[in-house]
């Protein structure tokens, strides 16, 4: 094209029609940029839901993008050379500036720090201006986060989130919140019981569609050694269908989404959450419409109040806090490792082949769809992960890796800071632990398991239950510290020397990995 004004650069995660990068576009003089690219599928193992989705959300959004007359280049992945040495988003990007000579490269605020110091260097050594637009998905911008941020000796959640709730008025009445408490968390703990939960609605399922089942193929050859599989794939890949799995989450799920919010139950990979999230990171949904969704749930009397604020405490509070953290913190982020925890990951991670029925259920089921529910992210893998020590970095990889909605800025905080502790503090106010018996009171397969959640020591013993009290041990001087952390410290007192030392050298046995692995899926 001859004298092109603005080249808009769209990512996989910006498939929003109406995003900022697109205002004033003017289809005689400006066109749009998107490249499938080898790199975004393996500077982390990425597993194959993860890429499908990705790439099957593009090209349905390249459709839109035609159809609403706005002229594309678009680099298909299987025009390229799998064995192409650099096909990163970077090298595609430097030949068509090149070739397209436009006078302005415009983007929406990246997702991935990576990614953007890779496109700005691009478009700098180019010689040309990168105008980058704010995000209006969110609420927030950065710049909001980092003044709220500013002079606080410690960041909390909650401040943030009110302070939301009152600007954008969000479930508030006459300047006060709904209900007259900010937070309902209290009533977000139910379980099933012994009864379990009954007929669970099933998930919005989506059948893959011609473009959908090519992309699949695509990635079956091309990605064929990363993990998981593909033949559950379901997920929402255009506005549409992720229009609809919003109105079937409202009317069918939020009502118990409150009560269920941290419940387990064997088998129930769905529950009540929403599985809402990889629609809203791709923007294929808009995080206000679906708080808005949501709040006129709770006002029409569908839904209570405790769902209706559970759930847009996750999007309207932790969803922009973390977004805010990490691009305030990046990228020194991405190395912290406070609690220096330096061993590898278990192989078995990458399987399922572990005789932990816990975890065997939770990643058996995160390979197979791309998807678990917050607690089985935060108290089952990640609780395993922290209590062994892994390295925080590897543990964020197999989260970026795993899951649909994992893109960087979401992932990372809640992996390093949140899960892991790797910052310290600064997501967390103490390190999420607890021993198996957490697991089993949240509804979890211990009655299927080989192992015992209320033994500390013995062959029988949990090892959740065992690598918790070495935790502790291991961490006493700075738990003591956290006056969070007090009681749990304390507890410590109760244990005599040598149950102390039989807990410490079944933690060894298990880091050596002559404990919990081995039996493979369904063992
Ligand atoms: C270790 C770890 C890694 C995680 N990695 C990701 C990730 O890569 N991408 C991601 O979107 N979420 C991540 N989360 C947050 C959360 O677990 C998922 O958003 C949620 O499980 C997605 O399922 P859902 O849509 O059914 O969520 P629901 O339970 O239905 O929650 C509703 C929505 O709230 C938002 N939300 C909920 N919790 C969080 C949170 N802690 N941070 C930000 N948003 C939240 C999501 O958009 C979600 O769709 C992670 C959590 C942990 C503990
Ligand atoms: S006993 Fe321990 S390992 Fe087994 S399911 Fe329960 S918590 Fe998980």
């Amino acid at each position: 094209m001859q004298g092109l004004r603005h080249l808009v650069l769209v990512l996989g995660d910006q498939l929003d029609l109406e995003a900022a990068a697109f205002d004033g576009f003017d289809a005689s003089q400006d066109a749009v940029w998107m490249a499938e690219a080898q790199e975004e599928s393996t500077h982390i193992w990425s597993s194959k839901q993860r890429i499908a989705l990705f790439l099957s959300a593009m090209r349905h959004f390249a459709q839109a993008l035609q159809d609403a007359g706005r002229p594309l280049h678009y680099h298909r992945l299987d025009h390229t050379d799998a064995a192409a040495p650099q096909d990163s988003l970077g090298a595609r990007l430097q030949a068509d500036l090149a070739r397209l000579a436009p006078q302005r490269v415009v983007m929406t605020a990246p997702g991935d720090w990576r990614v953007f110091q890779q496109l700005k260097a691009v478009v700098e050594a180019a010689g040309l201006t990168l105008q980058v637009c704010d995000d209006r998905h969110f609420f927030t911008t950065v710049r909001e986060f980092a003044a709220h941020a500013k002079g606080r000796k410690s960041l909390r959640l909650e401040y943030f989130y009110r302070e939301l709730r009152q600007r954008h008025q969000v479930l508030m009445d006459e300047g006060e919140p709904a209900g007259g408490q900010w937070n309902f968390d209290a009533d977000n703990r139910e379980t099933f019981g012994a009864k379990g939960p009954g007929a669970v609605p099933p998930r919005s399922s989506f059948e893959p569609d011609a473009l959908t089942r090519e992309v699949i193929a695509l990635v079956n050859t091309r990605f064929a050694d990363h993990p998981g599989t593909l033949q559950s794939f379901a997920w929402p890949v255009n506005r549409a269908q992720a229009l609809q799995a919003l109105e079937q989450f409202v009317t069918e799920r939020l009502p118990l989404f409150g009560r269920y919010e941290d419940a387990l139950w064997p088998g129930e990979p769905w529950l009540y959450h929403s599985h809402l999230s990889s629609a809203l990171n791709l923007k294929l949904l808009n995080a206000r419409e679906v708080v808005q969704a949501v709040e006129a749930a709770y006002r029409a009397g569908h839904a209570p109040l405790q769902s209706a604020e559970g759930f847009i405490r996750q999007i309207l509070g932790w969803r922009e806090y973390v977004r805010g953290i990490y691009w305030t913190q990046m990228p020194g982020y991405l190395e912290r490792n406070a609690l220096n925890a330096q061993e590898e990951l278990p192989a078995w991670f990458w399987t399922g082949h572990t005789d932990m029925a816990c975890l065997r259920e939770a990643i058996t089921q995160s390979l197979e769809h791309g998807y678990a529910h917050h607690i089985q992210r935060l108290m089952v893998t990640g609780l395993y992960a922290l209590l062994l020590g892994v390295r925080p970095q590897q543990v964020h990889e197999w989260y970026l890796s795993v899951y649909v909605d994992a893109v960087e800025w979401v992932e990372l905080p809640n992996t390093l800071g949140m899960s892991q502790y790797g910052d310290g503090g600064l997501m967390a106010s103490k390190p999420y632990v607890a021993t198996g018996k957490y697991i089993q009171r949240m509804g979890g397969p211990c009655k299927g398991c080989r192992y015992d959640p209320g033994l500390r020591e013995g062959d029988k013993a949990c090892p959740y239950t065992t690598l918790y009290w070495d935790f502790l041990m291991r961490h006493e001087a700075l738990l003591a510290k956290n006056a969070r952390m007090a009681l749990q410290v304390k507890n410590l007192g109760r244990l005599s020397e040598e149950q102390k030392t039989a807990v410490r050298q079944r933690a060894d046995a298990i880091r050596r990995g002559e404990v919990g692995a081995g039996a493979g899926a369904g063992a």
